[in-house]
């Protein structure tokens, strides 16, 4: 198809051909092209930032959160929180009593898990429902398209990304920006989704996180290398640290799995009930249940092949 990688220059071929929203039902089809030199692929969506604003306010679900569903992220620690995966969200892996920015905040569940933290917390979200819950809740939201021009440069000690990256149209320039905001010695948390695991191995064309169209990049080891380099940061891990439920919510996307230009019953709260059959529901449940899809999950991260990266950033200084 010609096209360059976004991380590398290098050349890529397609890897998977006629991908589509099997979540919300966003009409089209969408090619995934991968990198031969550095393995990174990326939707051949030529999406301009108006289409993204579409995308996002007309098929993504965020628009129907309520602030009945607003709860903070508590805590997590010990062999439970371990089985699960907690430590697979970005906003984790920041202390307690810092500046902190999330970057994709949606609703400010892990910005009041800060503030009850004693940090001082920032959101950045584009979906404008995110301002009443803020409001209500005390939370400091800017709401719009992430811009580094929004904060004070060098003014965080964190910043976080938690499965962000992926929805970036360049995700250098998003990642610098970022950067930019970072004290000297300040870190960045990263998560995003492993397209060379064992899921997307086992699952192919249906596994959950392709998500097209609005997973725009899908890493590999060497990209996010790259990725961080080229955005100034020095990497400080990298592996793959899983949530259980993905595996459940993979069972279930199955289950729904819909046919081009139609939404997922399993994304709709209101038609999952209704429309989702009870044999394959239950049968993801019991699994869930008995802690195999959490088993499962482990032995994947144990072997660095699980379906979610975390990585850890620094900026030098
Ligand atoms: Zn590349």
């Amino acid at each position: 198809m010609g096209a360059r990688c976004a991380l590398c220059g290098g050349a890529c071929t397609r890897h998977l051909a006629g991908l589509y929203d099997d979540r919300y039902g966003y009409p089209g089809r969408f090619d995934l092209a991968q990198c031969g030199a550095c393995g990174h692929r990326q939707l051949d969506a030529a999406f301009t930032d108006a289409d993204l604003v579409r995308l996002y306010s007309e098929y993504y679900p965020r628009r129907e959160f309520k602030d009945a569903d607003f709860a903070p992220h508590r805590e997590a620690h010990g062999f439970r929180a371990w089985l699960e995966g907690a430590g697979s969200s970005a906003f984790r892996w920041v202390p307690p009593r810092v500046r902190v920015l999330d970057i994709g905040s949606g609703i400010g569940q892990a910005l009041a898990y800060h503030q009850a933290r004693g940090c001082e917390a920032w959101g950045v979200e584009t979906d404008e429902n995110a301002r009443p819950v803020a409001e209500r809740h005390g939370l400091n939201v800017r709401i719009g398209t992430f811009d580094a021009a929004m904060f004070a440069p060098a003014s965080f000690d964190y910043v976080t990304l938690d499965q962000v990256i992926e929805h970036a149209i360049d995700p250098v320039r998003f990642l610098s920006g970022a950067a930019s905001l970072l004290k000297p010695g300040g870190r960045a948390v990263l998560s995003t989704p492993n397209s060379h695991g064992i899921g997307a191995r086992l699952f192919g064309r249906r596994w959950i996180n392709w998500h097209a169209p609005y997973h725009l990049q899908q890493f590999s080891r060497a990209s996010l290398r790259l990725l961080a380099e080229k955005s100034g940061l020095v990497v400080e891990s990298l592996r793959t640290l899983t949530n259980a439920s993905w595996l459940l919510y993979q069972w279930l996307h199955l289950a729904a799995f819909p046919a081009p230009g139609r939404p997922s019953p399993f994304w709709d709260p209101a038609r999952a009930g209704r429309e989702m059959a009870r044999g394959p529901r239950r049968a993801a449940a019991l699994l869930h249940d008995l802690r195999i899809n959490h088993l499962a999950t482990r032995a994947a991260d144990a072997l660095g092949a699980g379906d979610n990266f975390l990585c850890l950033l620094r900026k030098p200084g």
